[in-house]
């Protein structure tokens, strides 16, 4: 249904980039925790950063599944470069097509694939994770500007950008119509990019703290009408679900990969039917369900490419893939022994990478929850369509 000789090319483009250009370094920069500046240059000139950016703003304009294919092969060999060009795209450019105005358009927009200006999107700060209302980030209007105060972290790619979309309470009094969105150049006085986060995994990525101290800014700043940041955060992160399903799905297949090939050259269970069933089950689970989460990822990226509703199915998509991929690193380590325990194994530093998937844009509890609403709004439709099909002497007596 979705697949076609053009996604395929755009597979194998990023498959030889990963198994050329990443994989050689993949595991000198998980241990220095540093992007490598000629993986990043490269990245630029495929025009991995610029993906979801239409070709008249300079970008690559790749459907959704083209984009999710590229993650999702990046990925596959190193989380960090994954992570880095799924938030270039869907945190960053993509918000700034879909909301910006056309001169924000016209501003930022060519930039990111002329000369890989990166945008970074800042929405989490301390006590303001999953539930966004706890934001504390302030813009108030004075002298016709904003002054913007307040502190993101955990924020993926400061350090590679130029511009920096920030979420700040503009009418405290409003709930979720009281949050706005604001573009901010890096070189606005009174913001800095604060420290490096320390974690667990996806060293490589850049994550970082953001602080705005009386930062100035035009009203034309503002990303879209006021008070429309809840909502624009919202459908982000619809799209930001399906670059994290591909991350896991790669992480995931990365995982099978290296295990399958450990069984058969150094387990040696090629050809033998019994005796290494407890290899043989985990590499039939993991084939399986690393397909069924392929499966969920390209349909939602598919719908969205077809302009039709796709929010139930990315969530789904990301929920799934992530805990697969978490299910298919551990079970890698598993199969391999200390040899997968092993630091520089690969599928160590893909459990390590992939535990991400299973937080970032949305955890899975709060994943859970969206998706039981959406089983809920269409109960709740379908008992409608069939009250309203009843005929009005049985919408009587009943
Ligand atoms: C590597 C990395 C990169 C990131 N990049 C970005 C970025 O670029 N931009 C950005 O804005 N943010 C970014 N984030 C932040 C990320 O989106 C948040 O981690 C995520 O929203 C979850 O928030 P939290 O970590 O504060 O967890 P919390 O919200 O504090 O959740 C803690 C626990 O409580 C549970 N919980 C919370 N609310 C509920 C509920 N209503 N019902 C049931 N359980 C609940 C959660 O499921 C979780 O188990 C990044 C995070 C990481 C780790």
């Amino acid at each position: 249904m979705w697949w076609d000789s053009k996604v395929e090319e755009i597979r194998d483009e990023a498959r030889s980039f990963a198994e050329s250009i990443v994989a050689p370094i993949v595991n000198r920069m998980d241990v220095t925790s540093e992007m490598d500046s000629h993986l990043l240059e490269e990245m630029k000139r495929a025009g991995y950063m610029s993906m979801l950016c239409p070709k008249e703003y300079g970008g690559r304009g790749l459907s959704t599944l083209e984009y999710a294919v590229v993650v999702e092969e990046l990925s596959r060999i190193c989380g960090s470069t994954g992570i880095t060009i799924a938030a270039a795209n869907s945190l960053g450019v993509y918000p700034v097509y879909l909301f910006g105005s056309q001169a924000q358009r016209d501003l930022v927009l060519p930039g990111v694939g002329e000369h890989g200006n990166l945008i970074s999107f800042g929405l989490t700060e301390p006590g303001a994770g999953s539930d966004a209302s706890g934001t504390k980030t302030t813009a108030v209007e004075s002298n016709g500007n904003w002054l913007l105060n307040g502190s993101k972290c955990f924020i993926t790619n400061p350090r590679f950008s130029t511009w920096f979309i920030a979420t700040a309470v503009t009418d405290p009094d409003a709930g979720a119509r009281g949050i706005s969105s604001f573009l901010v150049h890096k070189d606005t006085d009174g913001f800095s990019v604060g420290k490096a986060e320390t974690k667990m995994g996806l060293h490589a990525s850049d994550t970082s703290m953001l602080h705005f101290e009386d930062v100035t800014l035009d009203t034309d700043a503002i990303l879209g009408p006021r008070g429309d940041g809840f909502k624009q955060f919202m459908m982000t992160l619809d799209g930001g679900r399906i670059s994290i399903g591909a991350m896991a799905l790669g992480l995931a297949q990365g995982s099978l990969d290296v295990a399958l090939r450990y069984a058969k050259d150094t387990l040696g269970i090629e050809g033998k039917i019994h005796g290494r069933q407890a290899i043989q089950f985990p590499l039939s689970d993991m084939a399986t369900q690393i397909e069924a989460a392929r499966h969920l990822v390209y349909h939602a990226a598919y719908l969205k490419d077809q302009k039709q509703p796709f929010a139930k199915q990315s969530a789904m998509a990301k929920l799934y893939a992530s805990e697969v991929g978490h299910f298919c690193s551990d079970s890698a380590i598993q199969i391999m022994g200390l040899d997968g325990y092993r630091t520089g194994s690969h599928v160590e530093r893909h459990l390590r990478d992939v535990r991400l998937c299973e937080i970032g844009e949305g955890t899975s509890e709060v994943h859970r929850i969206v998706i039981s609403r959406y089983l809920l709004k269409e109960l709740e439709a379908l008992d409608k369509a069939t009250r309203d099909a009843k005929p009005e002497t049985e919408k009587v007596t009943a």
